[in-house]
């Protein structure tokens, strides 16, 4: 019932050829169409990767928007730009920017708010530590990041936000947690959005990430509350990345 959803996080990396070796690929291939397929470029690759996956499944993403629209704020990007992009997601808490870039739960909820503003679908990056993993916080943690945005949204809001279970000491470090360890945390993540509405519950998209790669992606896939991935490394590699989106369909 809930549209499997993989999304390519290409951080600062990449280039205008790689993209165009995306839309190549993903045309000529037979992509899964139960499937929804997010490509997250750096921002200069938008136009260009616009118009290179026009045709495919490809859909667009941004890694971060300013909870503005438009103001002097040298070196930002507003939800207003991205939009004539043809951008559909956008990233918000995504524990890079939480630690390199100190963003409190204060500002992401506002660059969420302006992601719905322009009818972006945020996905909210959540996550422990190793340090809050090992302390049994796990859940207190995460549980603290969902509800701080939740809890200040209406009803018609929440229906529009993804949430990616990221636990920071799997992203980039090749060290994916096991099945049942993302299992629990989503089954937690629903059951607490269970407390603002069953049927919204039923509906919301969890994604996992943190190193999820072409070998682990269906064993995750697999379980009955993760409904898609955040992939990081795994994305730059076509071949793996279109193994990991199989594995959805
Ligand atoms: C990410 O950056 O969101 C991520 C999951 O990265 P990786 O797959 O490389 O761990």
């Amino acid at each position: 019932m809930r549209t499997p959803l993989i999304a390519g996080n290409w951080k600062m990396n990449g280039s205008v050829a790689l993209i165009n070796d995306f839309g190549q690929a993903f045309a000529a291939a037979v992509s899964p169409t139960s499937v929804e397929v997010v490509i997250i470029p750096p921002f200069p690759y938008l136009d260009a990767a616009c118009q290179a996956f026009e045709g495919t499944v490809l859909s667009l993403g941004a890694q971060t928007l300013n909870p503005i629209h438009s103001g002097a704020h040298t070196g930002e990007v507003s939800g207003r730009m991205l939009k004539e992009f043809a951008v559909s997601h956008v990233l918000v808490g995504h524990s890079e920017r939480r630690q390199l870039y100190n963003e409190s739960d204060e500002q992401i909820f506002a660059r969420l708010l302006a992601a719905l503003s322009v009818e972006i679908k945020p996905i909210l990056c959540v996550g422990e530590s190793l340090e809050e993993r090992d302390a049994g916080r796990t859940m207190e943690v995460v549980l603290r990041q969902v509800g701080y945005v939740m809890s200040r949204l209406e009803p018609d809001q929440r229906q529009q936000v993804v949430i990616a279970y990221e636990p920071v000491w799997a992203i980039g470090t090749g060290r994916t947690a096991s099945p049942e360890q993302a299992q629990e945390v989503m089954a937690g993540i629903r059951a607490y959005q269970a407390g603002f509405d069953k049927q919204l519950a039923e509906k919301l998209r969890l994604l996992y990430g943190g190193s999820m790669n072409a070998s682990n992606a269906a064993e995750l896939l697999a379980q009955p509350d993760i409904d898609g991935g955040l992939v990081g490394g795994a994305s730059l590699k076509i071949d793996d990345f279109y193994t990991i989106c199989q594995s959805a369909g």
